[in-house]
């Protein structure tokens, strides 16, 4: 399998709660390398910005206000086919539904305050990295 690089979010929810190291831990477990880190304030337009692809859903602008409440942790993690590999780590979006083990099953808060966000394909991976990154950034 390709070494891939994905874009992983630390939502507000869990840097409220100080999760970030736990977080991260669980992906280094995983074989994740973090290769690019920093932790920002989104506005709420950056964040809608981010999730315009969920626009017309009725949970929009609760989660536009939700990953503006609080810092977040944005990430290039970099692995084996690290975009899939992630949302195994990640689990399933609602908590409730998130195998055990899972960042979301340990982590979560509900559905909306999920604690992770993680690209799905090879090309929003792309794109997602370059919304928060420039290459001079991305070390390896
Ligand atoms: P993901 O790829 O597993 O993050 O899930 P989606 O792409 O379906 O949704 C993106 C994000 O929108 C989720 O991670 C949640 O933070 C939020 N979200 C999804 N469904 C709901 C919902 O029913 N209610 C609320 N409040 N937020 C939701």
């Amino acid at each position: 399998m390709a070494t891939e690089r994905t874009l992983s979010i630390i939502k507000p929810d869990a840097t409220r709660r100080n999760l970030t190291g736990k977080i991260n831990a669980k992906f280094e477990e995983a074989g994740l390398r973090i290769i690019a880190q920093k932790r920002i304030q989104l506005t709420k337009a950056q964040a809608g910005e981010f999730y315009a692809v969920h626009k017309e859903r009725p949970f929009y602008d609760e989660l536009c206000e939700f990953m503006a409440s609080a810092p977040v942790v944005v990430q290039v993690l970099e692995g084996e086919g690290a975009i899939a590999k992630n949302r195994e780590v990640m689990g399933a979006t609602n908590p409730a539904d998130a195998a055990p083990g899972t960042i979301r099953a340990e982590f979560a808060e509900s559905v909306g305050e999920n604690s992770v966000h993680g690209s799905d394909a090879p090309e929003t991976a792309a794109e997602e990295i370059s919304f928060y990154f420039s290459g001079l950034e991305i070390v390896g």
